[in-house]
């Protein structure tokens, strides 16, 4: 960390780690930032920071930084620095070869949640408009697409649906498969401090999370289930709501589809769903559930928050339904202090959904295949558009081993590192015949990439990103692209090359257009939001100021639409030869794969990546806390070191993916949601055997 003494002048921007986005101020001197300090304005952080806000941003400033272009004929020939312009050229030249040899629908791009809005906006506009095709995707297929199929489907809209503050009106915090003191450490300690207040809280991990133990805020119930089974628990716990008449009648009556309802209760009601049948499954004692159940249903304002834990899994689109269910059948839903709520692990992963960053929806989730809504989008373009939804990433991966997609623009993510089965993803990006890599550092995909654009960090960028309450942050430039070329006239230029020119002078034009065609953010302008501060859309006519709560009075997609939420296990099952479960997670101080917080004086809080494991599947192995221990499963094998603890039940074992060398992602497999396809990282079969291989 830089500290020379007192600033020239600050500039207020927006953190660049998770979902809680909160307010910076960076305090300048000459051309250095000398600290990042919390803003006591900042509406979503109220002045407080976590140390990856603090003192995690010297990555943007980090030798490892490549700050000139570079291309390369084939991926075995060395890196050759050149302009902007060839670089540009030879991308544009490249992109178009492999159009021309495999057909309009061979190449695609993927777009960055750790991007700004405008950024993400030109990708996809890249791809609709100058590729002629909807083959683009985002990193959150990943992560929260569940969160936006399973609240699109039940209330009509793909985000979360309180504000952050709103949880000082809650009574009942439940808890599912989220960490939050780890990863979205400003908004977790707020929910501790609620919490020493006197709301109440119950917890679904399959580990014992901080929360559970911390003093003064012990959890009323922990469920610690069996990885791949939130499915049941969360049906067991609405069955129990409807077989002992806690049920908000009055609520659904009035505000919900009641044929629906109908279906659904006669479904829930069955006996497979309740408590004592999905106890064994679960590992849960059923009365623990009962109660739970009961504790939930009656609290006068309840409300679930949620991670990675529920929708990484083959169910994760099922699993958020099944919450979106029971906070209707609660009444738990409009009103502050309740609602569903996701905890977004990157900093505009609800940006980048937004932005239309799906291969089936233009930005507002507004389908390709509307013929109305295109047409809006081809005549402020000047261009026609493909009505045929595209490829997700995992159909790009799966089509180009087998030789059918060739070219590929990633924006600011490593998908040889963060993606599942990385075998498979390296035979993908060794398959085709144009890979761009548009990052900071020459990451585990450049190895496979033709040509490198530098991109830039935060404080080099001019925009907006959205955090995981629907709130529109500003980015405001610190300093000058270091690249010598801000991110997003870089697509547009490339765009320019490929013959479709997009003509921006400032980023700010780019918000004009997105607010022009998307209805949610017709209000929205750089303008606005350094007058007035953050806002959370739907900002438009009918909410001028934003939108702090949703589904007021009525659902965005009308009435409330209870879904069937059938169990189907994962495919994924434990056998003599993969005994163990292995789950994963986040520490404090780190940041998903580590790119940036790995650059920063951050890594002195962190060894390695350990391997939790309960002392009695410890011991049946003769392994103890240090020991290097090899976890195999169906897809690999890695080595990391043992931690032996009880904050795991016997038969499961965690870890977290923060260092490439740990490779987490070698063993875990290729099963995905059903419904998004967002990988199963949470549930990999394993076997734990002691090694002497470091
Ligand atoms: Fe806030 Fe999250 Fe950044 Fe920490 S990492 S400062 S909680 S936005």
């Amino acid at each position: 960390v830089i500290d020379e003494g007192m600033p020239e002048r600050t500039v207020k921007t927006t953190c660049a780690y998770c979902g809680v986005g909160c307010s910076l101020k960076a305090e300048i001197k000459g051309d250095q930032v000398i600290r990042m300090v919390p803003d006591k304005d900042g509406k979503a952080n109220h002045g407080h920071a976590c140390v990856k806000g603090r003192f995690a941003w010297g990555y943007a400033t980090h030798d490892d930084r490549i700050l000139s272009p570079m291309v390369r004929d084939s991926i075995d020939d060395p890196w050759r620095k050149v302009s902007w312009d060839e670089a540009l050229d030879t991308a544009a030249a490249r992109l178009q070869a492999t159009q021309k040899k495999y057909g309009r629908t061979s190449i695609g791009g993927i777009t960055s949640s750790r991007c700004t809005n405008e950024e993400v906006w030109l990708v996809q506009k890249l791809v609709r408009a100058t590729f002629g095709n909807n083959n683009v995707d985002t990193c959150a297929r990943v992560c929260h697409s569940p969160t936006g199929y399973g609240l699109a489907q039940t209330y009509g809209t793909s985000a979360g649906t309180q504000d952050f503050d709103s949880i000082e009106e809650c009574d009942l915090i439940l808890l599912i498969g989220s960490n939050p003191t780890d990863a979205h450490p400003v908004f977790g300690s707020k929910m501790k401090q609620r919490l020493r207040q006197g709301a109440k809280l119950i917890v679904i991990d399959p580990r014992q999370i901080d929360l559970v133990r911390t003093p003064h805020v012990e959890a009323e119930y922990h469920l610690p289930l069996k990885p791949g089974t939130n499915v049941p628990v969360i049906n067991a716990i609405a069955h129990t709501i409807v077989e002992e008449g806690l049920a908000d009648e009055a609520f659904i009556n009035e505000r919900c589809d009641l044929a629906a309802f109908q279906e659904w209760t006669a479904f829930i009601k069955r006996k497979e769903n309740s408590p004592e049948s999905v106890a064994e499954e679960s590992g849960l004692d059923s009365e623990m559930i009962r109660s739970a159940a009961r504790l939930y249903a009656s609290a006068p304002n309840a409300a679930i928050y949620y991670g990675l834990g529920v929708t990484e899994h083959s169910q994760g689109s099922t699993m958020v339904m099944g919450m979106a269910n029971l906070a209707m059948l609660t009444g738990n839903i409009g009103r502050p202090g309740v609602g569903v709520n996701p905890m977004r692990g990157q900093n505009n992963v609800q940006g980048s959904c937004d932005m239309g960053s799906f291969p089936h929806e233009l930005p507002g989730y507004r389908p390709v295949s509307n013929d109305e809504v295109r047409a809006t989008f081809e005549q402020d373009w000047g261009t026609p558009m493909d009505g045929v939804p595209g490829q997700r990433i995992p159909n790009m991966l799966d089509n180009a081993v087998l030789g059918t997609f060739k070219g590929i623009y990633i924006q600011g993510e490593d998908i040889a590192q963060s993606d599942p089965n990385t075998h498979h993803v390296e035979a993908a990006l060794r398959n085709m015949d144009c890979v761009i890599v548009q990052d900071l550092f020459l990451n585990e995909t450049a190895r496979f990439a033709h040509i490198f654009l530098p991109g830039t960090s935060f404080l080099e960028k001019d925009g907006t990103f959205i955090n995981a309450e629907r709130r529109i942050n500003r980015v405001r430039p610190v300093m000058k692209p270091k690249t010598g070329k801000a991110e997003w006239r870089v697509t547009a230029e490339l765009s320019d090359r490929m013959g479709y020119p997009m003509h921006y002078t400032a980023a700010s034009e780019i918000m004009d257009e997105i607010a022009r065609l998307t209805p949610t953010f017709a209000g929205v302008s750089f303008d606005r939001l350094d007058k007035e501060g953050s806002m959370q859309w739907p900002v438009n006519d009918d909410a001028p100021f934003g939108t702090p709560v949703m589904h007021i009075g009525e659902f965005v997609r009308g009435k409330g639409l209870f879904k069937l939420t059938e169990y189907v296990p994962t495919e994924e099952r434990t056998n003599r030869k993969f005994p163990l479960i292995l789950t994963t997670g986040r520490i404090l101080s780190q940041y998903n794969v580590g790119a940036q917080t790995r650059r920063t004086e951050n890594i002195k809080w962190m060894e390695q990546d350990l391997l939790e494991i309960h002392p009695s599947d410890a011991e049946l192995r003769g392994i103890r806390s240090g020991d290097w221990v090899s976890v195999a499963s169906r897809k690999g094998e890695t080595v990391l070191q043992a931690d032996v603890t009880d904050r795991v039940n016997p038969g499961v074992v965690y870890t977290t993916f923060h260092h490439p060398e740990s490779g987490t992602n070698v063993i875990t497999t290729e099963l995905s949601d059903w419904a998004t396809q967002c990988p199963e990282y949470k549930v990999t079969a394993v076997q734990v055997t002691p090694s002497n291989h470091r």
